[in-house]
């Protein structure tokens, strides 16, 4: 173990593993594929990037998370570690070097995108690489069982087959026994090996309100509970109008949502780790790949779709370890709400059919062909085009990604690209101004393979070698496309599609039962878990969480909403002496109501009660005929 601290301590500057890290490691190290379930924030990159450093060869990392993705290369880097990605949206040519560099033992790390799996090229190149492991981030998403399954990491089992040898590590923060043994049946595990830790958080509180006006109550929790804050919302909308709300009742709070630009995302949430906005109100795009310690309040104002999102994002509270709240408001309107998401996540069987063949179209695809083309894909462009509404249009593609026809990437900022359409020669025989000669001067000696593919550039670095600001840059080169010289993309957010079979004839487009109708049953019955427990009145909320998860005997918190009712409720024996020891000698004067009787006690009203109750179901009261209670 030695050998992994002082890895630890040479590229982290950490002194020791976490409990279960240092048990995940020992076991992956030994050559067993092994399934580490740890909480968001737990640290499941370091176990497979430490024993990664100890070994020979290249560590195979998929993740579906495009932008985490970079982050984690961004981060290698940082500390001296060669690491390189793979995903939809970068040029053939950059894959393909990519590829060629990792067979040359060029990175200890390789990060790709599930959908990049299959490609042959990819193929091709693992069998010559040498692979020392192959980790598999966000592992939940290969169980149909999942809240979450993406066909193109069964893929994954491929990939085994090719390199047999080498050892799977699978982490997720969330998985329910029936996904956890998928998991390791999935991707061929050759034996059961599972490495959990309860996820039970004793600092974190879980509480649900039942209240008609959330805005009011939110308002009220932030003002009795202070520090740092995240209150999530269903829309993108909402997350605008409950922040303007929060800071006209004088609390700092500011939105965010996958829709903003890159910038402002990042300035939101720098402003938000640094503690000058108290308050974040997001959709469930905010939270990934965020780490801060101290959050006392995680309120969602709407219900989420499952128990394992939820507790993802409740979860992002109290990472500290002190006293932190997770708070779900809730009311009756949002049961019939859930019941529209049902409807709207399931569009019927046709209109997803529609919404294929829209799509083959909108791309230009003849039916057999297709296979691994990738496109950047603008759904707002698309719909407009078929006039499809968009909503449902997106869940339609969401289908067909469970059903195994296409994949949609995350959105992501794409570089900006170009390729010569005039050859070499050609190019010194053109005349130009001064400016677009020097400006092609520099592509040229800046980057490579311009002749053959779009290849990425970026406008700040040919900007800065120019003595140019971007914009000047931009426009000279829009002035080069119009010339025909150069086709130029310019970069832009967008997701991107890939198709993961060729086109199908629409009428032998298939949604049996596996793809469509048992998926919808698993989704009515995670709606209705989380109705269960926004609804729940008895059960400790921890329990119910946990037992969901798999984990057994849990004894009540002692501090979710529930535990705190019964407590209060909870009549000690003298307490209960000297209350009944009151009704006794009020009774004894006049018959009284029930009410009156609690209010002329000096004890809260659930004590009350219950005293009442057990005086009454042993006979030592009754009501008469006016309903006023009396001794017996
Ligand atoms: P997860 O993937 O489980 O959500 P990460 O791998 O992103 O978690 O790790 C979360 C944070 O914890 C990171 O900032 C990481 O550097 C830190 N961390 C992980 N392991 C340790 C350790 N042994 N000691 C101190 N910090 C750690
Ligand atoms: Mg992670």
């Amino acid at each position: 173990m030695q050998k992994y601290l002082d890895i630890l301590k040479q590229y982290w500057g950490y002194d020791e593993f976490r409990s279960l890290q240092g048990d995940i490691i020992r076991s992956i190290a030994s050559g067993k594929d092994t399934l580490g379930l740890m909480p968001t924030g737990g640290g499941k990159s370091l176990t497979f990037q430490v024993p990664t450093m100890a070994m020979e060869g290249l560590c195979i990392v998929v993740t579906p998370l495009i932008a985490l993705m970079k982050d984690q290369v961004e981060n290698l880097k940082k500390r001296g570690i060669a690491a390189a990605a793979i995903y939809s949206g970068m040029s053939h040519n950059s894959i393909l070097m990519t590829l060629e560099n990792s067979v040359f033992g060029a990175y200890k790390f390789l990060y790709v995108s599930p959908e990049r799996l299959s490609t042959p090229i990819f193929i091709e190149k693992m069998k010559q690489a040498t692979v020392c492991m192959i980790a598999v981030d966000e592992s939940h998403c290969i169980s149909q069982w999942g809240y979450d399954f993406r066909p193109s990491y069964l893929r994954i089992a491929d990939i085994r087959e090719l390199i047999p040898d080498v050892p799977v590590l699978a982490l997720t923060a969330t998985a329910t026994p029936e996904v956890v043994d998928d998991i390791q049946k999935q991707l061929l595990f050759k034996k059961p090996n599972v490495f959990q830790k309860s996820f039970h958080r004793t600092n974190l509180a879980y509480v649900v309100r039942t209240v008609e006006n959330k805005d009011e109550n939110l308002l009220k929790i932030l003002n009795n509970v202070p520090g740092t804050s995240v209150v999530y919302v269903r829309n993108r909308k909402r997350t605008k109008e409950v922040a303007d709300f929060l800071n006209q009742n004088g609390i700092p709070a500011e939105n965010f949502h996958a829709g903003l630009k890159n910038e402002t995302k990042d300035a939101k949430q720098s402003r938000w780790m640094s503690g000058d906005t108290r308050v974040i109100v997001s959709t469930n795009a905010f939270g990934m790949g965020i780490d801060k310690a101290e959050v006392r309040t995680v309120v969602h104002m709407d219900l989420p779709d499952s128990l394992e999102a939820y507790f993802q994002e409740a979860g992002r509270a109290g990472r500290d370890e002190q006293k932190a709240y997770a708070v779900l408001l809730y009311n009756n309107g949002d049961a019939v709400k859930m019941r529209k998401r049902v409807s709207d996540s399931f569009p019927g069987k046709e209109m997803v059919v529609k919404v294929y063949e829209a799509l083959g179209n909108y791309l230009q695809m003849g039916v057999g062909s297709g296979l691994d083309k990738v496109f950047a894909f603008d759904i707002a462009d698309f719909c407009t085009k078929f006039k499809l509404p968009i909503l449902i249009s997106y869940n339609c593609l969401k289908i067909l990604q469970q059903a195994g026809y296409i994949e949609l990437t995350d959105e992501q900022d794409s570089s900006s690209r170009v390729l010569f359409t005039v050859g070499k020669d050609d190019l010194y025989k053109l005349k130009q101004n001064a400016e677009q000669e020097k400006l092609i001067h520099i592509l040229l000696r800046s980057y490579t393979g311009l002749f053959t593919d779009l290849a990425p550039i970026s406008e700040e670095t040919i900007g800065k070698r120019l003595n140019w600001d971007r914009k000047k840059v931009y426009d000279q080169l829009v002035l080069l496309a119009k010339e025909s010289i150069i086709q130029f993309i310019p970069r832009k957010k967008t997701p991107y599609l890939t198709f993961i079979r060729e086109r199908e004839a629409t009428e032998r487009v298939y949604l049996g039962k596996e793809a469509y109708d048992n998926r919808l049953e698993r989704y009515i019955s995670r709606i209705k878990s989380v109705l269960d427990y926004a609804q729940e009145e008895n059960t400790c909320r921890c329990r119910m969480l946990l037992t969901y998860f798999g984990e057994k005997e849990i004894k009540p918190c002692g501090c979710c909403d529930i535990c705190l009712k019964q407590k209060e409720t909870q009549v000690s024996n003298d307490d209960f002496e000297s209350i009944r020891g009151s009704i006794v000698q009020l009774l004894t004067l006049e018959p009284l109501t029930v009410n009156s009787v609690i209010r002329k006690l000096t004890v809260s009203e659930p004590k009350a009660l219950q005293v009442i109750r057990f005086m009454m179901d042993n006979g030592q009261l009754e009501e008469n005929e006016l309903m006023r209670l009396k001794l017996k």
